[in-house]
């Protein structure tokens, strides 16, 4: 088992001591302030803002209709199938396609005759979206992805206002068919919650029951303010139904091709890209778009060679089974090791259940904090929730197979984890009832669960050499709870796309792609810390609460934080 590597403190602290300097009054010890901070940023449903600098009004949310509810829910199950069939993809047997042999000049000018040939290893949401937008920009694309079918984990992600705008500028099409498929989350409360009865302010007594709302973010006004749509939430198959439909040309996406190796010509004369199929690619430009555990990567930073695998991260490539969820539970420990990865010191259960949620008109996202665990859970439309169910332990661990006595071990363990009725959990802490509605809801094979991994920013290794480079969790994997991952793999792509095609002639591309990086670095290795501090605060929260005057300033500054947070994630250019 590997051990947990313990967060960094260090940038909490410099916060803290930092918000303490700027902090005119200490006014913020009261917990009246905590709920009413600050006051200009509260969400107003009623109003509608039409605001100077934008024409996007701020959504009202309206119950759905039964007839919005079945497209949400068909929807999903005809994309779906299409994933599993991959529908859209190449046949492997064509033995045409551009990539089989190399462009006659491959050391030349780039132009609309000869455009730059770019091959991208993974099918995930980072890998389609660079293909959509190198595609946009008249290259000639390729996806090698290693999958014989989808899998998705996790049902829906939340694709935010930041990369909205970026569709929106890759591929107008794509942008509108996502905005028409998602259903709005920005329109109702998220925020975080008091999973179970603690807390203590100044050290006099209890102070906060479960359920209390403990921050609530308002992610429109900051959205708004940028001239950007609000954030919806949208199923991860729909998303790649739309991306093959509308962003790539049929055929783009060649399924059960794994790439082994990558050899650089150098000057500009190209890449040889074999796949363990012993097919040979030839292009100008290769991305790395294959997740964290990345081949790409791999040869990249010159990692050992079980630092790869199959084990998945994020859309694409979850596991098929349950057998093979085990293996992969296992596999990841290992290679995270060599890739250099972190385990973040959580295992998540996730489901996506057929449930209309008793608060679904109020709150659309909500995290219920406890000790050393939380339970998340959004509203993933068409009366479904999706919930995530973090748990701290070592990395590598599986559930028991079922049994007569316990046919549903994964649902027996988080009834317990998250018990609503005394004794409560194993720490005697009784939770709020809303874990319980969600999981009651959920049947035992719907609950997929997943160790999580991240990694430390690249800043020192970078995300390119010659004519390679990387992109999405290969490049900046991060913990779910600030839902980026796959917002910032489609900034990448975008940014990526828009990089290429300043290039003249196969000389450039080298320069262009470090460009891509240093544009890039700052605003993904400042999320990734985020994204990981946020994590281990949320499961510490516990300890905060019961240290006097430590818990209210924790509170305040996650308060205090989160708009500009949202107005540093939400900016029209990236
Ligand atoms: C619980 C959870 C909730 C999340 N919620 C959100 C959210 O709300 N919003 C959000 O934006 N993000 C969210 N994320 C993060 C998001 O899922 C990931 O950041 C995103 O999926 C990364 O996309 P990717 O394409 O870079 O990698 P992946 O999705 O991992 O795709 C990589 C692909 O590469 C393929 N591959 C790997 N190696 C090779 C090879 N050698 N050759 C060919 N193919 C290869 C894999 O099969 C896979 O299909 C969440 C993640 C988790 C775990």
């Amino acid at each position: 088992m590997v051990k947990r590597q313990r967060t960094n403190y260090y940038p909490l602290i410099v916060t803290t001591l930092l918000a303490s300097i700027c902090v005119p009054s200490l006014s913020f010890l009261h917990p009246s302030s905590i709920w009413s901070f600050p006051p200009s940023k509260s969400i107003s449903h009623e109003s509608k803002i039409a605001l100077a600098s934008s024409t996007i009004e701020a959504p009202i949310r309206t119950p759905e209709t039964p007839e919005r509810v079945q497209e949400v829910r068909e929807r999903f199950q005809s994309a779906s199938l299409d994933a599993a069939n991959a529908e859209g993809c190449a046949s492997p047997d064509n033995e045409n396609e551009w990539w089989r042999t190399p462009e006659d000049q491959i050391y030349r000018e780039v132009n609309s005759e000869k455009p730059l040939r770019v091959i991208i290893t993974g099918g995930g949401v980072a890998g389609l979206v660079t293909a959509a937008a190198c595609h946009s920009k008249g290259m000639k694309v390729a996806i090698f992805e290693q999958a014989s079918q989808y899998a998705p984990y996790g049902g829906p992600i939340q694709i935010q206002s930041n990369a909205l705008r970026a569709l929106e500028r890759i591929n107008k099409k794509v942008f509108e068919e996502i905005v028409k498929a998602g259903t709005i989350t920005a329109d109702r409360v998220s925020g975080l919650k008091i999973g179970y009865e603690k807390g203590v302010f100044l050290g006099l007594g209890q102070q906060y029951e479960k359920g209390d709302w403990l921050v609530k973010f308002d992610t429109l006004q900051p959205a708004l303010d940028a001239g950007l749509s609000p954030t919806r939430v949208v199923d991860r198959p729909v998303i790649q139904q739309i991306l093959l439909n509308h962003g790539i040309p049929e055929g783009t996406v060649r399924i059960k091709s794994r790439v082994k190796h990558y050899e650089e010509l150098g000057d500009g004369k190209g890449l040889k890209i074999t796949l363990t199929d012993g097919s040979i690619a030839y292009a100008d430009v290769l991305v790395g778009a294959d997740g964290i555990w990345s081949s790409v990567r791999r040869q990249l930073h010159g990692l050992g060679t079980n630092s790869d695998g199959f084990a998945a991260s994020g859309a694409a490539g979850g596991a098929l089974d349950e057998a093979e969820a085990r293996r992969m539970a296992k596999e990841s420990v290992l290679m995270a090791d060599s890739a250099s990865r972190r385990y973040s010191g959580f295992t998540c259960y996730a489901a996506l259940t057929k449930h209309k949620a008793s608060n679904i008109e109020e709150v659309s996202y909500q995290i219920l904090l406890g000790k050393d665990k939380y339970f998340v859970s959004t509203d993933g439309g068409g009366e479904r929730q999706q919930w995530f169910a973090l748990i701290r332990e070592p990395a590598g661990g599986v559930d028991p197979e079922p049994t007569s006595e316990n046919p549903t071990p994964k649902l027996t363990r988080l009834l317990n984890e998250f018990n609503n009725i005394a004794p409560g959990d194993k720490n005697g802490d009784v939770w709020d009832g809303f874990a319980h509605e969600l999981l009651k809801a959920s049947p035992e094979e719907s609950i997929k669960r997943r160790d999580l991994y991240d990694g430390a920013p690249l800043i020192t290794k970078g995300w390119t050499n010659g004519q390679v480079a990387i992109c999405g969790d290969a490049a900046h994997p991060m913990m779910p709870n600030l839902g980026q991952g796959g917002c910032q793999a489609t900034e990448d792509g975008y940014r990526l796309a828009e990089e290429l095609a300043t290039v003249k002639h196969t000389k450039d591309i080298e320069g262009v792609l470090k460009t891509y990086y240093s544009k890039r670095i700052a605003r993904t290795t400042l999320i990734q810390i985020m994204a990981q501090l946020g994590s281990d605060l949320l499961v510490d929260f516990d300890k905060m609460m019961t240290i006097p005057l430590v818990g209210p300033f924790f509170l305040f500054m996650t308060q205090a934080s989160m708009p500009f947070i949202l107005r540093f994630l939400y900016t029209p250019e990236f």
